[in-house]
């Protein structure tokens, strides 16, 4: 805890971005920003070491904000050069999810910063959203109608009501690496993955597969019409500069295509 405060005040937490690729066109269409605690002594540390305690300490409120800031601010300056016109993914926990005027929060860092709701997307868990479903369907919905998108994370692992599920006004569904893992060999996970982006698509949400590692995977997902995917087979979370020279490749790979006869 002593520790985490120390890294809240020295600004200790980084964002690593991993890009999320549209299986049809393989183009990079959105990344997560997923955040690290760059301890001078310790090195780089995994928000599953630090994230449970922040949770429980409240820390976390602090810490997603500063996440949220710099994935922002990244995200401006990639737009502004030209390189992305796509929506970067942040991480809400439950405990930002709870506070009443977290519509406010985020909307005072996105104009602080000088980037478009329609860049930003939330990614609010399973777990999180059913705790409280009321007033999750009310905070949803005033972050939807200033334009951010919104995804709910680590479905199928959580205790969703269907009934819910189909008045959150949600925008994708990301099906958890943990029906991934065994795809396509183990059926009883191909059932739940294909059933999963059935679903999805019936209810006219986006189905993104996280924690694709394998070409099987892929193309299984691309078979069962998932849209989109992320995960170590096509890259592994990225630094700013990593993910700036990615999204750089990516633009020249486009306009030689466009040369291309
Ligand atoms: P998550 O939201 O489910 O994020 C996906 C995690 O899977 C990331 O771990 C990512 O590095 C990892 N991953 C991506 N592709 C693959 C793959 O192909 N194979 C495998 N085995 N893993 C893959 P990471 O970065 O360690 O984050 C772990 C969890 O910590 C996240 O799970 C999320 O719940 C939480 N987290 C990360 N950043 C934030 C944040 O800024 N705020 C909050 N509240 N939570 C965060
Ligand atoms: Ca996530
Ligand atoms: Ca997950």
């Amino acid at each position: 805890e002593n520790l985490i405060r120390q890294g809240i005040k020295d600004d200790l937490f980084t964002v690593y971005y991993q890009p999320k690729v549209d299986i049809a066109s393989g183009k990079l269409v959105s990344m997560e920003a997923l955040v690290r605690f760059e301890h001078p002594q310790k090195g780089i540390v995994s928000p599953g070491q630090f994230i449970p305690l922040a949770e429980q300490t409240g820390q976390i409120i602090e810490i997603g904000e500063q996440v949220l800031r710099k994935a922002c601010a990244d995200t401006k300056r990639w737009v502004n050069q030209g390189l992305f016109s796509g929506r970067v993914a942040v991480n809400i926990s439950a405990k930002q999810f709870e506070l009443p005027d977290l519509d406010d929060r985020i909307n005072k860092i996105l104009s602080d910063v000088g980037l478009s709701p329609l860049h930003l997307e939330c990614e609010i868990t399973e777990g999180t959203l059913m705790e409280s479903p009321e007033n999750g369907l009310q905070m949803m919905t005033r972050l939807r109608e200033r334009g951010i998108h919104l995804a709910l994370d680590d479905f199928g692992t959580g205790y969703s009501s269907l009934a819910y599920l189909k008045r959150f006004p949600l925008n994708t569904l990301k099906i958890d690496k943990a029906f991934i893992t065994d795809l396509p060999a183990n059926t009883d996970d191909a059932a739940i993955a294909s059933a999963i982006i059935g679903l999805a698509a019936n209810l006219n949400l986006l189905t993104i597969a996280e924690g694709v590692e394998t070409a099987e995977q892929l193309a299984f997902l691309k078979e069962h019409d998932c849209q989109i995917i992320q995960g170590f087979l096509l890259d592994r979370p990225l630094w700013p500069d990593q993910l700036e020279n990615r999204l750089k490749a990516e633009q020249q790979r486009q306009e030689a295509t466009k040369i291309s006869p």
